[in-house]
């Protein structure tokens, strides 16, 4: 669900977005349905207007962050406020419990972890609960026993509430830190194709397999010709950016079961279900791709592939040489060419 978010910013807009017009519509909801005092009208009218220019401002893209730190204030006042009212008008006049008011303490809580992050949040909730404690202490005196019980269980509460969050962004976010580095441990961070690492456990898996159960393949090993030209004539910068869309025109050719990555500088490995002919086909393909393919900045390349079958026995090594040389073939009878050995 939250994959497709570069930056923390960005997920917190997309939970405002939503997030907003759901609160909004329950506070007038709420109003409808409850008769309320002049306070809580009061508050539930300046929260209502308050969240939708909030929305406004996430919608325009704009000064979210002066929407999210007011939202802040004025949600930590709702909170402390709400707490003192029904304290002084209905626990300590008629006794009872605190009713629904528990049922919106998780979320206001996760606003403050949200808005402030966890450390900073857990701090602030920390800082907002001696506040509420400090009222509860107040009024102790005043209020009979149900009503002190409803108060701690209130406070018990808030301190499991405070303790989870502030444990659970912990681990989301070594979560997320240990898929990343696993991701990143096996992709390319220039073409962001399969790299070395991940195409040797390929390897190992096909090998495996082939021995075990005879399933059939064959590598596809290619090299671009006059590469250091490239760098040297165009820089740099135009020789990463050959490598990325070389990398992104294969990726998007590929059939299913095919798996490609960057073997190293400009040279690329192709493993497939496809032997023989096929494989010799396929890679004919991809060699007449890159001749045809216009490089942004570069203009026309061209590569040179040697291509092999697995054969009984072979181990990564013995298969990679087997496709270097059919490659190192090709270089040497005029390069742009396809050699199977
Ligand atoms: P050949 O046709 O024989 O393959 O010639 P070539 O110039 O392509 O081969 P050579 O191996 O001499 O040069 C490869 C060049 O690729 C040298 C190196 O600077 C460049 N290279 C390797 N990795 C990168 C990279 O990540 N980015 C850029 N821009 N250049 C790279
Ligand atoms: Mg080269
Ligand atoms: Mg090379």
């Amino acid at each position: 669900m939250f994959h497709k978010f570069d930056t923390i910013a960005e997920l917190k807009r997309s939970v405002y977005m939503w997030l907003l017009p759901i609160i909004t519509v329950a506070l007038i909801i709420n109003s409808f349905l409850n008769n309320q005092s002049l306070f809580d009208t009061m508050i539930n009218s300046t929260l209502i207007f308050w969240f939708s220019v909030s929305w406004v401002l996430a919608f325009l893209n704009r000064g979210i962050i002066f929407g999210e730190y007011s939202n802040l204030l004025l949600v930590s006042f709702y909170h402390v406020l709400t707490l003192l009212d029904v304290v002084h008008n209905d626990l300590a006049t008629t006794g009872g419990s605190l009713g629904d008011f528990i049922v919106w303490m998780p979320l206001i809580i996760m606003f403050f972890f949200l808005v402030l992050g966890t450390k900073r949040g857990m701090y602030y909730s920390i800082f907002i609960f001696l506040i509420t404690i400090t009222i509860a202490v107040i009024y102790s005196g005043q209020l009979p026993p149900e009503s002190i019980d409803s108060l701690t269980q209130f406070h018990a509460a808030n301190i499991v509430y405070i303790l989870v969050l502030f444990y659970a962004q912990n681990m989301f976010r070594a979560f997320t830190e240990r898929d990343f580095f696993k991701k990143h441990a096996y992709i390319d961070s220039l073409t962001r194709v399969a790299n070395r690492h991940q195409i040797d456990v390929w390897l190992e898996e096909k090998l495996q397999d082939a021995e075990e159960e005879g399933k059939r393949f064959s590598i596809v090993f290619f090299d671009i010709d006059h590469f250091k030209k490239v760098n040297d004539v165009y820089g740099h910068k135009i020789g990463d950016c050959v490598l990325k869309e070389l990398s992104a025109v294969v990726s998007g050719n590929l059939a299913d079961g095919d798996l490609f990555g960057r073997w190293g500088g400009e040279e690329f490995i192709l493993i497939s279900g496809s032997t023989g002919e096929q494989a010799l086909d396929k890679a004919e393909r991809f060699r007449s791709m890159v001749e045809n393919h216009c490089f942004k900045g570069a203009g026309s390349l061209t590569a040179s592939f040697g291509v092999t079958d697995y054969q009984k026995g072979d181990n990564i090594d013995s298969l990679l040489n087997r496709a270097d040389e059919g490659l190192y073939h090709s270089k040497n009878t005029g390069r742009n060419k396809v050699t199977m050995n």
